[in-house]
């Protein structure tokens, strides 16, 4: 792989470094494994409605933001999530970028519950100086056995085979290198110093590990890794809408195009004791079978078919100055009458923020209320999942 040619610092946003989008300030607090006590949810949604736009945005590495903040809100939300301990440390906030499998401990398919090696994991990190000088966009995965995180292509994951080991995959490729659990976070802080130091010999621009020459072959050797054959076989698909049994059951809820407004915040912290955020614009609710109605009444969606499950969108207009168009509002008018099926992602422009990993309709914005699906000029109502 060609390394890219940085022409602009890395500007990843978060709580203390927010980001001036066109319609305020934009910031993005970072949640280890997508996980929210009831309590750290009713934060954010209060500081959403008094400090921001009254929404919460689900993103596609289970992180929540906050848009539309005033000058001066910023300050004031950030006591307000350290407070909450959503904001545990102030040198490494833009490097907890740690996905979870959200099902993990949950359901049959769980083979370890790898949710505690997430808080691990976030405790070494910001325990390390010289992690604090990984990019905003490195991104960890502790994938619980099914393989739902695999398209994240996530620079250090691993996949647990059993409940006793799992396999190191860098940059989304599996390295047949088998890590007994009590050595699975250590090994993966191991392997984002590696990266740092490969990066500082060669003088690399590189944010993520595959976009350095040999990335993964460079750091699994410089921690003395020697691969094997692979135990990973296939993937799963994200966690469908709906209830799902289990050791503990619980239901997972589409949040249209990740938008989530106050009251079905409000609705999804009464509905459990606690929810995970999932890379899939969707929430876990341990526990919440007995919520179903309610939280249906608010516009969340659990139904499997539902053709809000596969769409996501970019913030577009107003939110964004690049915007050729409100996608979000497009998407709003025409996802309804879908049958469903198929993941779409529509964008305002050519950049594509938040596409999904893996195939997709690709709809993007063409000025004058057009749309390219899939490189095919239309109208917005021509548009449809395929
Ligand atoms: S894809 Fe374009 S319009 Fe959408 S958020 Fe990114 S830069 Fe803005």
């Amino acid at each position: 792989m060609v390394p890219p040619e940085r022409t602009v610092p890395d500007r990843c946003p978060g709580v203390l470094a927010v980001h001036e989008a066109a319609d305020g300030g934009l910031a993005r607090v970072r949640l280890p494994g997508g996980v929210l006590s009831v309590s750290q949810l009713q934060v954010l949604t209060t500081a959403s409605v008094e400090l921001g736009d009254g929404h919460l945005e689900l993103t596609s590495r289970a992180n929540v933001q906050l848009r539309a903040l005033q000058p001066g809100a910023p300050v004031e939300l950030s006591e307000r999530l350290y407070a909450a301990g959503l904001l545990p440390s102030i040198t490494h906030e833009r490097v907890r970028n740690i996905l979870a499998s959200p099902l993990s401990g949950l359901d049959q398919h769980s083979r370890y519950d790898v949710l505690p090696l997430v808080g691990e994991l976030d405790r070494l990190l910001c325990a390390t100086p010289g992690l604090a000088a990984l990019p905003g966009r490195f991104l960890f995965a502790l994938d619980d056995g099914r393989g739902d995180l695999a398209s994240a292509k996530a620079d250090v994951a691993v996949r647990m085979l059993d409940g006793q080991q799992g396999e190191l995959v860098l940059a989304g490729v599996a390295t047949g290198v088998q890590v007994p659990a009590e050595r699975v976070v250590e090994v993966m802080a191991a392997a984002a110093e590696a990266f740092l130091s490969e990066r500082a010999e060669q003088e690399s621009e590189a944010w993520r590990l595959g976009e350095m020459e040999d990335g993964p072959q460079r750091v699994q050797k410089r921690l003395g890794l020697t691969s094997g054959p692979t135990g990973l076989q296939g993937g799963s698909a994200p966690a469908v809408a709906g209830a799902f049994g289990g050791p503990r059951g619980g239901v997972v809820v589409t949040v249209p195009l990740g938008v989530l407004g106050a009251e079905q915040a409000r609705a999804l912290a009464e509905a459990g004791s606690a929810v995970r955020v999932t890379p899939w614009r969707s929430v876990v609710v341990p526990g919440g079978q007995c919520a179903m109605d309610g939280l249906r009444r608010v516009g969340l969606v659990l139904e499997a078919d539902s053709a809000w499950n596969g769409v996501t969108a970019c913030a577009g207009r107003p939110g964004c100055g690049k915007a050729l168009g409100d996608v979000r509002g497009d998407a709003r008018r025409v996802v309804p009458g879908w049958s469903g099926g198929g993941r779409v992602h529509w964008s305002g422009c050519e950049r594509r923020c938040g596409k999904p990993g893996g195939e997709f309709v690709d709809v993007v914005a063409l000025g004058g209320g057009g749309y390219a699906v899939d490189g095919v000029a239309m109208g917005v109502d021509e548009v449809r999942a395929q």
